[in-house]
């Protein structure tokens, strides 16, 4: 029997906030919220997510395409979750689904449309066909041998020995036995192997050795924290939890033991680590412990194999998903755990298109799924620490280091009275010291590059980027100059272009310069780098830090990827080179910011038999971003930082969204800069000054890809006046086309 035909609402993945309505032809097959469409939309035809069935008729309905799969991508909580975030963030649902689901599935265009013209419907079925699935062919024996040998008997003798045990893929066998494709097919055809084509996953850890761990006895304070996340378990509610616990306390092994708890009670985990902490490392200690039923998410996979390992937890086929940011919407079902590791970390939120936190969305999801959650790290937010003081989510601590590790001994170097080099003496004689004791040294320096500040002695001119409003940093293995805002760049000239003097110095220091320096002043020592230049390409960064595991390094200078989550039990040396930078941002979270570097960094050291100390060089030694630090005072540092938090109305006493206007003309971004602000003062009156409107003002990068930026900021002590505000504001507005809008809801950098 034909189904009726019905009608559905639809989005599409673009920055469109309606739904559009469809009717799905009655021989066209079921349709059900969840699967996608493909749907003739002005001219082009798109692919479209159906979140509604059975919609009311309206007069000329277009019919949809075709049904592209035939089961839902996702589920009606999902949707909610998605429903959510697209209205808290004030982004269109198509574009919310588009981040959630594994790329490439989308069709847009004309080119697919010819592909379904021959017949053919790319992704037909996401789950068990279509054209992104990897298909292989594995050879057997076959159960009844033919009685007379072939011409190859020598080479059939190995096909028996190789199989004997067992399938293998085509691939392998042949570079086992020596025999070409042809070669398996006479075999075949001959009826001595049988040969199986079915689809295989791209596993990304393919090649990763992994031998099963026992864990290892519980300190009393883990001990407590494995309790408490197991009764809330038990509870089957939602509940969340910072686990703050200091650099080196063993909160993984608490993760590790509570998603066991997870497990035994037969529901899934999900763990959030930032992009760079996803190394082979961590996913081994995972491996080693729950084995393979384990999907990874990031960036770093291929489109095929982020594609199977999301078909592989849509399946149920992995009840552990360890992933960054995105993985916030992996298609887990029956969530009981979710971990966000090192939770204050910025990479959680996505800075542009879809700007969500998967720190925040993480607590609503747990709260959709009654799962408990837990915000992991030594040097948790100021607005997660205040919420855990004041009981919104409770309170775990691991406040000492496994196996009685000492936390590392910390000095200051005060270097405004030394001139010019990079090194104090005092930190020079601490890495001879190490490197003659046999131990492992990071030098931490968060700019990247050799020099950051170019000028001619001649003339004063200075190296500009012409689409961004920064100076070029000199990259000397390149010989040229870099904007690392928009990666332009143009050979380093020998002559000022300005005057054809030849004296430009290079001023500032990058991590590539401070390599230099260190490889003069200790050329015995194995030196490595590694910051963004380093470690292009995949598995870059994790042949690094597998070298410093294997003590095949001595000395290793970085950027703050050397200052995150590393466990190298070899560093008892950690140098800061200079964090007055990152101290001297214009922005209130930059104390924070310093605070959890410094920390973060200092956590690196002595993590083994040896003790540990770090040297902290510094222009601005009583900053108490950098004294906290230093006496490992998180407390201190939180107390006293909510006092300015409270006296200047920032988070957690107030909540923010920036409206962030650009446009290539900067006559343009002005006048709409104005006319929204208007327009916000206007609107304001409604909610009775219940919002403060700060601005309009330059962004920190005026100007940035060669658009000019203007920013307003919103402070407000209810989430709910700020979006109302904005939504009627962006429902009155009416801007040049050549100008842009976006909205960012509790913005991290301004
Ligand atoms: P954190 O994430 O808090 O910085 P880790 O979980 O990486 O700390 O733990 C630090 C080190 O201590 C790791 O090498 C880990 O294997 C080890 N470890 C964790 N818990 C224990 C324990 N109870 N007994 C012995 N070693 C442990
Ligand atoms: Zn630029």
């Amino acid at each position: 029997m034909l189904n009726p035909p019905v009608i559905i609402e639809a989005v599409v993945p673009l920055y469109l906030d309606a739904v559009y309505n469809y009717i799905v032809p009655a021989d066209l097959g079921t349709i059900k919220v969840g699967m996608r469409v493909l749907v003739p939309f002005g001219k082009r035809t798109l692919t479209a997510y159906t979140v509604k069935t059975g919609a009311d008729p309206v007069a000329n309905l277009k019919e949809v395409i075709a049904i592209l799969d035939r089961e839902p991508l996702f589920t009606s909580t999902e949707l909610d979750f998605f429903r959510w975030a697209a209205s808290y963030y004030m982004h269109p649902l198509g574009e919310v689904l588009k981040t959630a689901l594994p790329g490439g599935i989308n069709i847009i265009g004309k080119k697919q449309q010819a592909v379904l013209a021959d017949g053919t419907i790319v992704c037909d079925e996401v789950l068990s066909g279509g054209r992104t699935i990897k298909q292989e062919t594995f050879y057997r024996l076959a159960p009844l041998q033919p009685q007379c040998r072939p011409l190859q008997g020598r080479k059939l003798a190995t096909v028996e020995l190789v199989l004997a045990t067992g399938e293998m893929p085509a691939l392998q066998l042949r570079r086992a036995t020596n025999i070409d494709a042809a070669g398996l097919r006479y075999l075949v055809e001959n009826g001595w192997l049988t040969a199986e084509t079915r689809e295989v996953y791209r596993d990304p850890f393919r090649d990763l050795p992994t031998t099963p761990d026992t864990p290892p006895a519980l300190t009393a304070d883990q001990e407590l924290a494995v309790c408490r996340l197991q009764d809330s378990l038990n509870q089957g509610k939602f509940s969340s939890f910072l686990l703050h616990g200091v650099t080196g306390s063993g909160k993984t092994e608490v993760y590790l033991q509570a998603i066991s708890h997870a497990l035994a009670q037969a529901r899934s985990a999900l763990v959030l680590v930032p992009e760079i902490a996803l190394t082979p490392q961590l996913v081994r200690r995972f491996r080693s412990r729950f084995g393979s039923g384990i999907a990874v998410l990031h960036s770093g996979l291929t489109p095929g194999e982020r594609f199977d390992e999301w078909r592989r937890i849509r399946r149920g086929e992995a009840a552990i998903v360890i992933g960054a940011r995105s993985a916030v919407f992996a298609p887990l079902e029956n969530i009981g755990i979710i971990v966000v590791d090192e939770e204050h970390e910025a990479s959680y939120k996505q800075g542009d298109g879809f700007r969500y936190n998967a720190r925040d969305l993480a607590l609503v999801r747990g709260k959709m799924e009654n799962s408990c959650v837990v915000l992991g790290s030594a040097t948790p937010q100021v607005v997660t620490w205040h919420a855990a003081q004041t009981g919104k989510i409770g309170l775990i601590e691991l406040p000492k280091r496994v196996r009685d590790l000492p936390m590392p001994e910390t000095v200051l170097i005060e270097m405004r009275s030394k001139k010019g080099g990079a090194f104090s003496t005092e930190l020079v004689t601490a890495m001879e010291e190490t490197l003659a004791s046999g131990g492992q040294t990071l030098l931490f320096l968060n700019r990247r590059g050799y020099a950051t500040y170019l000028v001619c002695q001649d003339c004063g001119h200075t190296f500009r980027c012409p689409n961004c409003a920064v100076s070029l940093t000199h990259h000397r293995s390149k010989n040229r100059h870099y904007c690392h805002y928009c990666d332009y760049s143009i050979p380093a000239p020998s002559l000022c272009p300005a005057c054809n003097g030849s004296d430009i110095v290079l001023l500032g220091r990058g991590t590539e310069k401070v390599e230099d320096e260190v490889l003069e002043l200790l050329p015995s020592a194995r030196i490595a780098r590694m910051d963004k230049d380093t470690t292009g390409g995949r598995g870059g960064h994790s042949r690094i830090l597998t070298q410093v595991e294997n003590r095949q390094i001595d000395i290793l200078v970085g950027t703050q990827m050397v200052a995150k989550g590393h466990d190298f039990p070899g560093v008892t040396l950690v140098g800061v080179i200079s964090v007055d930078a990152s101290l001297n941002l214009p922005d209130f979270r930059s104390a924070e910011r310093t605070f959890q570097l410094l920390t973060q960094v200092s956590g690196r050291a002595g993590r083994g038999t040896q003790p540990g100390r770090v040297l902290v060089q510094t222009m601005a030694p009583d900053n108490y971003a950098i004294t906290s630090a230093i006496n490992y005072d998180c407390k201190g540092f939180c107390e006293q930082e909510l006092k300015f938090r409270a006296e200047l109305d920032y988070p957690p006493f107030s909540f923010l969204a920036l409206i962030e206007l650009s446009s290539t003309s900067e006559a343009a971004v002005n006048k709409s800069a104005q006319k929204a602000a208007a327009e916000l003062s206007q609107q304001k009156r409604a909610l009775h000054g219940r919002v403060n409107i700060l601005g309009p003002a330059a962004a920190p990068l005026a100007v940035l890809r060669g658009r000019h930026r203007r920013q307003i900021l919103l402070k407000a002590k209810h989430r709910n006046d700020l979006h109302q505000l904005l939504k009627s504001t962006k429902e009155a507005l009416d801007l040049p086309s050549n100008v842009r809008l976006t909205i960012d809801i509790d913005p991290l950098d301004m």
